[in-house]
């Protein structure tokens, strides 16, 4: 399959000619070529973005509403044909893709189209002055919205859907590992009656064409979701350009149980929150911690829950875990299993590759639980962002919160408990941008969402994101 650019509403090849392998992590082939975008092409891409951006600021909310909606609609009609190709081009199962994956690509459209009905601004009668102040929120022009692969369609419109919903236009580029659906996107957009120039979709390499897209001089605003390395060099580029920016980062997140949660809600839930997507999720809970009294019960329970899932190819619609996303990202998960042999970490459960009938090329690994002896150690500090979880015992509550935050990121927890007040003061004092109580990755599109620390800076949903893809400005009247 050749991946072509979306540059005001037609899908062109790159300037250069250059183009870009694509791999299918099932079997290790190149099936497609992406191109390899230059600055040229980012520079059309912005061009036809700001040669759009009078008409669509100046678009009625009701029908920017009924335009993301019918996006929504028409993925939701091609949920199959979408949910194979993100399966195919990431490795992930396709029944993760069609359950979780595309629907929500869908609902991010169909949210934001709602809520930009919604979005209010204020005002404030300064008694006793004679004046009114009003507060405008107004889109900001061109904003650049730059996405990682682990869950393709579902970030990358999880940005696009608020900046178009507001009234920018935009500069996308999806991960070069991770392009198809974004340039499957296009032609929906088109059938949906999105004006051309609105969205502009770029692929190529982080450093090139990523790089072009964020010094541009007239790119005003930039979301990002990825790592903590490429944002904090997005961080410094920006800065002197005074960009407004949303950095979206990684996690190593603590799963805190106690002896008194629901046992086996908690053991079901920590097998998804540790493994789903292959572990290839900002959110998973990489560092359980569990109290001491149920620890040998717990790991012997969450052992046997692991052995049942199934490595498969991703279109098996029984396979649980499908193949890591590229077989560069493999290896280095992998390192991370020898990092924690030299470590003293004990294998539990896992640590190797798994190889498929007639797709030995594929990047598959077994699930893999490590005991550790210390939080200090890299395999607790680092993310690994894979398949792999840690496991280690604790006596308090005292002691397990100075662990859990002893990290240098902070997007999400998890704690698993019935004591309220214990919940209460471990949420307060837990050092996170999302906390879950007795469940793990429960969305309400609604919430903010975002992490501290090395996690990033700024919140996404709901309002937080039409705040973000907006510049306020107050108005104030004397009478
Ligand atoms: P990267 O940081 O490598 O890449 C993210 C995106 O940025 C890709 O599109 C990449 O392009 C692009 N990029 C890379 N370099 C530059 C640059 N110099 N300028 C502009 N763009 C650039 O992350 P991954 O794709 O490897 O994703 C995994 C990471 O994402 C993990 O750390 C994970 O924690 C984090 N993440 C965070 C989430 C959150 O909400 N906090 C959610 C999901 C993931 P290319 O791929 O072509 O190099």
């Amino acid at each position: 399959m050749t991946v072509q650019n979306y540059i005001n509403g037609e899908y062109k090849d790159p300037i250069s000619n250059q183009w870009i392998d694509n791999y299918c992590p099932a079997n290790g082939q190149v099936y497609g070529k992406i191109p390899n975008s230059s600055k040229t092409d980012v520079e059309n891409a912005y061009k036809a973005a700001k040669a759009a951006f009078t008409s669509w600021s100046q678009t009625t909310l009701n029908e920017r509403s009924k335009i993301l909606i019918k996006i929504a609609e028409l993925l939701e009609a091609n949920i199959q044909h979408f949910a194979q190709a993100e399966s195919q081009d990431n490795g992930k199962p396709i029944s993760l893709a069609k359950s979780i994956d595309i629907p929500r690509a869908a609902s991010n459209f169909r949210f934001f189209g709602n809520a930009i009905t919604q979005f209010a601004s204020e005002s404030h009668e300064s008694t006793g002055l004679n004046a009114i102040n009003y507060t405008l929120r107004q889109p900001i022009g061109v904003v650049a919205c730059i996405s990682p692969w682990n869950l393709p369609l579902y970030l990358f419109t999880w940005k696009i859907a608020p900046a178009i919903a507001s009234g920018n236009c935009v500069v996308a580029k999806p991960s070069e590992i991770t392009p198809v659906t974004a340039f499957l996107l296009g032609k929906i957009c088109n059938d949906a009656g999105l004006p051309k120039g609105v969205l502009n979709i770029v692929h190529g390499l982080g450093n090139t064409t990523g790089q072009a897209i964020i010094e541009h001089p007239y790119i005003k605003a930039i979301s990002f979701t990825g790592g903590t390395e490429t944002g904090t060099h997005i961080a410094a580029v920006a800065a002197p350009m005074f960009k407004k920016l949303s950095l979206e980062l990684g996690g190593k997140n603590p799963n805190i149980i106690f002896a008194d949660c629901d046992y086996n809600d908690m053991l079901e839930t920590t097998v998804r929150s540790s493994f789903a997507n292959q572990g290839q999720i900002c959110l998973c809970g990489s560092r359980i911690f569990v109290e001491a009294t149920i620890y040998e019960k717990f790991k012997t329970d969450f052992i046997a829950k692991v052995k049942d899932l199934k490595v498969g190819h991703p279109s098996n619609a029984n396979t649980q875990i499908g193949a890591l996303v590229s077989k560069n990202h493999l290896e280095k998960v992998m390192h991370y299993i020898e990092i924690a042999k030299n470590e003293n970490g004990k294998i539990l459960y896992g640590g190797n590759k798994v190889t498929i009938k007639n797709y030995e090329d594929g990047y598959y690994l077994e699930p893999t639980i490590i005991e550790v002896k210390t939080n200090d150690c890299r395999i607790n500090q680092e993310e690994i962002f894979g398949p792999i979880v840690t496991i280690m015992p604790f006596k308090t509550e005292q002691e397990v919160l100075q662990m859990a935050n002893k990290v240098k990121y902070g997007l999400s927890a998890t704690i698993w408990t019935n004591n309220l007040k214990r919940a209460m003061h471990i949420s307060n004092q837990i050092q996170a941008g999302i906390v879950w109580i007795n469940t793990w990755m429960l969305r309400d599109l609604r919430t903010p969402f975002g992490g501290i620390k090395a996690s990033g800076i700024g919140r996404e949903g709901g309002f937080e994101a039409l705040r973000f893809f907006t510049e306020t400005k107050n108005i104030c009247i004397k009478y």
